[in-house]
């Protein structure tokens, strides 16, 4: 079996690429290094040497992309490449629409005009397509309603429903095409073994913003917004460890069926809030962190977290990780040891 994964040399991408090649897949892996790094596919190629191909280019080039496909007789997709940061995109619509919609497009269209087309698809969606859950349907299911709150999460349900179509469209043309979409909540940590980590510029994340203030990297964490209808008035969210996340992805293509659509939540089904990420932070590293508590970042919706039931009873998947302090953990110890992330 050979996988093309996009987006393979960022975080998550480079993780799912370092389980695919961990369990003998072949892997293409492609990214246009905007927030990738080659470093991270040239360890993973030295580490299993022979099954790594790593290519630089975008995925709007979907001759690029087909071509990948032809050359490497790629039998399934992981399409993790997409700009995935909730207060960017409110400042910057435009670019999340070209990379997640019409980037998503040109993939899928790859996919449909290869010589072998592709017929399974595993798609990075996100919580953030719920937008904010009514009262009563937290934790979420996959049934809440999905009405998301900012141009990110439009983007990943506009991919969705794109990729709703595309399958229904090969269904009715007899040539099945099975897709999952895998809705992440806050995906975090790093791989166990210290070779990958989360190096992210600029980072936003809440959870490395706040190990980076530890290190002394940063004066301060930014606490946006405290006056939240949640008990200490700070958002609430599930913090999910990228191994088990990567490990959703390896059993979503396993339980894939001719032409199925699926989707599942992929988080570990309790909330944390913003204050108690900062707490656990502090008792992991020890360190003195400054926060300043700031006005309400735009697009925050207050409270979510997942009910992982489905996920759990039709893939099997549970998460390995969830003490929150493991976690924490295993994003500081890459911290600590590369301070310049990639770069040293
Ligand atoms: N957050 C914060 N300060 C930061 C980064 C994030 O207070 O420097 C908050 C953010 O407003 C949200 C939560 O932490 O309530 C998680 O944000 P993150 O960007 O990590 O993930 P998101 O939920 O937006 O995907």
């Amino acid at each position: 079996m050979t996988i093309l994964v996009t987006g393979g040399a960022g975080y998550i991408g480079s993780h799912a690429v370092q389980r695919l090649l961990r369990d003998g897949v072949r892997v293409v892996s492609l990214d246009n290094e905007f927030r990738g790094h080659a470093k991270a596919m040239s360890l993973l190629a030295a580490a299993h040497p022979g099954r790594l191909t790593y290519v630089k280019g975008d995925i709007l080039d979907s001759v690029l992309v087909r071509t990948l496909i032809d050359t490497h007789g790629i039998d399934a997709v992981m399409h993790f490449a997409a700009h995935a940061y909730v207060g960017e995109s409110v400042q910057d619509p435009l670019t999340y629409y070209r990379n997640n919609v019409t980037g998503l497009g040109s993939v899928l269209e790859a996919c449909e005009g290869a010589k072998k087309p592709v017929a399974r698809f595993v798609f990075s969606s996100s919580c953030s397509t719920y937008g904010q859950p009514p009262a009563g349907m937290i934790p979420v299911r996959e049934e809440c309603p999905q009405d998301p709150v900012s141009p990110y999460g439009r983007t990943k349900l506009i991919g969705e429903w794109m990729l709703r179509d595309f399958a229904e469209s090969r269904r009715v043309a007899g040539k099945p095409f099975a897709c999952t979409f895998l809705r992440y909540f806050n995906v975090c940590g790093c791989d166990r073994s210290g070779l990958l980590g989360e190096d992210h510029a600029p980072e936003t994340h809440l959870i490395p913003v706040v190990l980076q203030a530890a290190l002394g990297q940063r004066p301060h964490v930014g606490l946006f917004g405290t006056d939240y209808p949640t008990p200490d008035g700070t958002c609430i969210r599930d913090y999910v460890h990228v191994e088990d996340l990567v490990d959703a992805h390896v059993r979503a293509l396993g339980a894939m069926k001719d032409g199925q659509v699926r989707a599942y939540n992929v988080g570990i089904g309790k909330g944390y809030s913003v204050r108690q990420i900062i707490e656990a932070v502090r008792a992991v590293t020890k360190r003195e962190i400054k926060v300043v508590e700031q006005a309400r970042r735009p697009g925050d919706p207050p409270e979510v977290f997942n009910d992982p039931t489905l996920v759990t009873r039709e893939l099997g998947w549970k998460p390995g990780m969830t003490d929150l302090h493991a976690i924490i953990d295993s994003a500081w110890r890459w911290m600590v040891t590369h301070p310049k992330g990639y770069a040293g």
